[in-house]
């Protein structure tokens, strides 16, 4: 327990940002409320930093940098943007390791895990470095009296709200398709993670024209609910809980402004008799353990076909009780903490109902059992049997590692559980029959299948939700198209 103090106390000294403000037309400033808040490490309860409380007037200020920003940034020539945005991905990389440590200090991430969310965001900058300049309007065909043609135009401002699970990468695929469009940002952090993007705007500085960029620190409806409702705003960029982003597009509305939203998922898995046993073992724990179950994409319902239930079922339990957890800055841990204590609780209270209802745990369930973790927020991998479809703790999500069980044996009863939440965010098959993949793709409602693999996010293929996970799609060429609106100029000749 001292070990683990005294480890995150001296990295928390060499990788937490000096700058502790809001980030405001180039400058660090204190927020007009005059109060902060406190992040804490999940690891040790220790306090990181304190940082200002932002409020309505802060994102006025935010929102006027911005404003003043976009003249000369929205009719930035498209090799300067690219430039601009191939230095912010150098700059991240160059910084790697410091982020990734301060990552695995804020959100309590497994270091490696951290270490990939860092290489990710660096690549997402560099991946629209290249679309800044194939962005192309069209010629629309007509009669010979005129010429129509349209242009892709930015919007303007750009209100960004990001959540806690990957606050860096997050920030990277918010800011990446909005600057690389000629859009400037006003970006609001979870309250729970700010520290790397104050980190990456301490990076880039020099980097960005002032006002490009505006960070304001704070809590969801003091910093955030502004952001949603300010006139200025002409594209709102939000990821995080479905309940929030449906605010979020309310608020919306009173402007008729346009959103993108990334919201929640309760990810199904599939796994079929002919699946490669190990590989369906080890894509199921990549799909719910991954980043301690706090992905928006976690396979927290496993669909088990009844033949080799219990086989699979022997080895899945074993394979998770063999992960480690432990000090998240370790390069052998697998399992972090959850990033708060109320998110540990929350995830606690789900398992806690399961029971009452007659569940069972296969594995897992609690805390460790392990003085040296005593002051984290750890949650031990869980996986819960015997449990109603229609149950609560299987239909909301519990962003936590939290994998429920199911079996079957006729598909369109599978199929027909399978999409039998609000949600539609992703999927996984394991089968190692080709026919079946697709059948089982076509019929799943998730914006992303993956197939005998599981939470791969190669660069440039299109995230985002069916059903109430979202609106809009992430990551991809495509992502442009959100982040500008189109004009068409018709010319009598
Ligand atoms: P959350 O909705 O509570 O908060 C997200 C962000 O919104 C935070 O910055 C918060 O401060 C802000 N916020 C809160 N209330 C607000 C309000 N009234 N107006 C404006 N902003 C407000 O979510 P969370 O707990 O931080 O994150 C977890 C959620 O994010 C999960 O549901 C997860 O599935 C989702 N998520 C989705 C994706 C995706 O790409 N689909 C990715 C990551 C996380």
């Amino acid at each position: 327990r001292a070990e683990i103090h005294e480890r995150h106390q001296e990295t928390a000294e060499a990788v937490v940002p000096e700058q502790r403000g809001c980030y405001i037309g180039g400058e660090w400033v204190e927020s007009d409320s005059g109060e902060t808040f406190e992040t804490r490490d999940p690891t040790t309860g220790d306090v990181l930093a304190e940082l200002p409380s932002g409020n309505a007037a802060d994102i006025d200020r935010a929102v006027a940098a911005a404003e003043d920003a976009f003249v000369d940034w929205g009719d930035a020539s498209p090799s300067k943007r690219q430039r601009t945005l191939e230095t912010i991905a150098d700059r991240i990389r160059s910084e790697r390791t410091a982020f990734a440590r301060l990552e695995t200090l804020d959100n309590g991430k497994p270091i490696n895990e951290a270490r990939a969310d860092v290489h990710l965001a660096a690549e997402h900058f560099r991946y629209f470095a290249g679309i800044t300049r194939a962005t192309e309007g069209e010629t629309v065909p007509t009669d010979g009296s005129r010429r129509v043609t349209t242009i892709k135009e930015p919007y303007g401002v750009v209100g960004a709200i990001i959540p806690w699970n990957f606050p860096l990468l997050m920030a990277a695929w918010k800011l990446a398709p909005a600057i690389a469009a000629g859009n400037t940002v006003v970006l609001k952090p979870a309250e729970q993670t700010p520290l790397s993007v104050l980190k990456l705007m301490a990076e880039i500085d020099d980097v960005l024209p002032d006002g490009v960029i505006n960070v304001v620190t704070g809590f969801g409806s003091d910093a955030g609910e502004p952001l949603t409702t300010h006139p200025d705003v002409r594209k709102l960029a939000f990821t995080g809980s479905t309940a929030i982003g449906k605010q979020v597009m309310k608020n919306a509305a009173e402007n008729v402004t346009d959103v993108t939203l990334e919201l929640g998922g309760k990810n199904p898995i599939v796994i079929y008799p002919d699946a490669d046993l190990d590989r369906a073992v080890q894509t199921t724990i990549f799909a719910i353990f991954y980043n301690t179950g706090e992905c928006c994409t976690a396979g927290s319902r496993l669909f088990i076909h009844e033949d080799i239930e219990e086989e699979f079922l022997n080895q899945l339990a074993t394979a998770a009780e063999g992960l480690t957890i432990d000090d998240p800055l370790l390069d052998s841990t697998r399992l972090g903490p959850k990033v708060s204590e109320e998110q540990r609780e929350r995830t606690l209270g789900y398992l806690d109902a399961a029971r009452e209802a007659g569940a069972s745990m296969l594995t897992g369930g609690g805390v460790p059992d392990d003085e040296a973790l005593a002051d984290g927020c750890f949650v031990t991998p869980t996986i819960v049997r015997d449990l109603d479809h229609d149950h609560p703790a299987v239909q909301e999500e519990i962003f936590g590692p939290v994998l429920e069980v199911f079996s079957w044996n006729e598909y369109d009863d599978m199929i027909e559980l399978a999409n039998d939440v609000e949600y539609g965010l992703a999927a996984g098959v394991v089968t190692s029959d080709i026919d079946q993949a697709h059948r089982t793709a076509a019929d799943l409602e998730a914006g992303t299948i993956w197939v005998n693999q599981y939470n791969d996010f190669p660069t440039g293929m299109p995230f985002g939700g069916y059903k109430q996970s979202g609106i809009g799609r992430e990551r991809a060429q495509e992502t442009i198209e959100h982040y500008t609106q189109t004009k068409s100029i018709d010319i009598s000749v």
